[in-house]
């Protein structure tokens, strides 16, 4: 298969394209950089079937070249993490849904396959846990800037399945529970980075509110075999999947964890949610997947489970920082 990937020098669209190379397929990563990194890339350029392109989804005449060359488009591009979602708001709005339209658009003239990311934030602060695919949404008034993250994403989830429904262009929508694993920053407000580092360099474990509330957390490995597997299931086409795992931990117990694991003398110091991001930021209580849909389908099983996702999280960002 030949295959795009927006967003591919970020995070999980990294991963994607190792694992789509080493199955032997022709990758092509488009990414502006915003959030991605060349780092992430590195050790793939030497690989003649990886090619990438520094430049915006919204550059539509590159995009639609790009999405012509491929059979299916996996796309990751978006505005991430909840720091950056609070700080530019606008960016926010604009790149996941205008990213979203155009990609979509392009990808409607020749019906290619677009597997969207979306995310475990649409669910809101619903407290009907584990949230199920059919589960009702429930976010915050529209003054709170966290909520325009969940309902940038749920426009982009409608707009595909419009796609599908009225001009039968196959599309997959995928809600990815907080993905973990080498290579996440925490530049943009991911706690595990974010404590990993913490832990590491000695200074405070920065637990925001009362640090009871809860995440269940999905190695990147994971993800992206699911991604890949559904992705070859035409059963899947037209559908929404919860891909997650579903040991459940509070963040002051991560923040304990992390602080065992890796020995360390920093104190784990808590910070309300209004100094950690804004005045009246609203978090979720609870963020648990239901997968029996995906498990149905095409027996997904998450293999990777927290202590194993943590230690490879300490081992890498040891090599990174040079504390090895
Ligand atoms: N969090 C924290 N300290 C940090 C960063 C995050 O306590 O330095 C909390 C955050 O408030 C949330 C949870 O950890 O309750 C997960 O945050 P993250 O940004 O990783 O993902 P989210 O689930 O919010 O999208």
């Amino acid at each position: 298969m030949r295959v795009l990937i927006t967003g591919g020098a970020g995070f999980i669209g990294s991963h994607l394209a190792e694992a789509l190379l080493t199955g032997g397929h022709e990758v092509y990563a488009l990414d502006d950089l915003s959030t991605g990194s060349m780092d992430n890339i590195e050790h793939l350029k030497a690989n003649r079937k990886f090619h990438y392109t520094i430049d915006s989804v919204a550059n539509e005449p590159v995009l639609a070249e790009q999405i012509d060359r491929c059979d299916v488009i996996f796309h990751l591009a978006a505005a991430v993490g909840v720091k950056l979602i609070v700080e530019a708001p606008v960016r926010t709005i604009e790149t996941n849904v205008h990213g979203t339209e155009v990609v979509l658009k392009h990808a409607n003239k020749k019906k290619k396959l677009v597997v969207i990311a979306s995310t475990s934030e649409v669910y809101g602060k619903s407290a009907t846990v584990p949230f199920r695919e059919d589960a009702d949404l429930v976010l915050g008034p529209t003054t709170k800037h966290r909520w325009a993250y969940a309902c940038s994403k749920a426009i982009d989830e409608f707009l595909a399945l419009a796609y599908w429904k009225e001009k039968r262009l196959p599309v997959i929508i995928l809600r990815l529970f907080n993905t973990v694993g080498p290579r996440q920053t925490g530049r943009y407000g991911m706690v595990i980075p974010t404590f990993v580092r913490q832990a590491l360099l000695g200074q405070p474990i920065t637990v925001f509110g009362d640090g009871s509330q809860s995440r269940s957390f999905t190695y990147v490995g994971d993800v992206v075999k699911a991604m890949m597997t559904l992705a070859r299931e035409p059963r899947a086409v037209g559908e929404v999947f919860n891909i997650g795992n579903g040991q459940e931990i509070t963040i002051r117990a991560l923040a304990e964890r992390i602080k065992a694991i890796t020995a360390s003398s920093s104190e784990i110091v808590t910070i309300p949610y209004d100094r950690a991001y804004e005045a009246g930021f609203e978090d979720m209580p609870r963020r648990v997947p239901d997968i029996s849909k995906i498990q149905a389908l095409v027996g997904y099983e998450p293999r990777v489970q927290l202590d194993e996702i943590l230690a490879t999280v300490v081992s890498s960002f040891q090599e990174t920082v040079g504390l090895a």
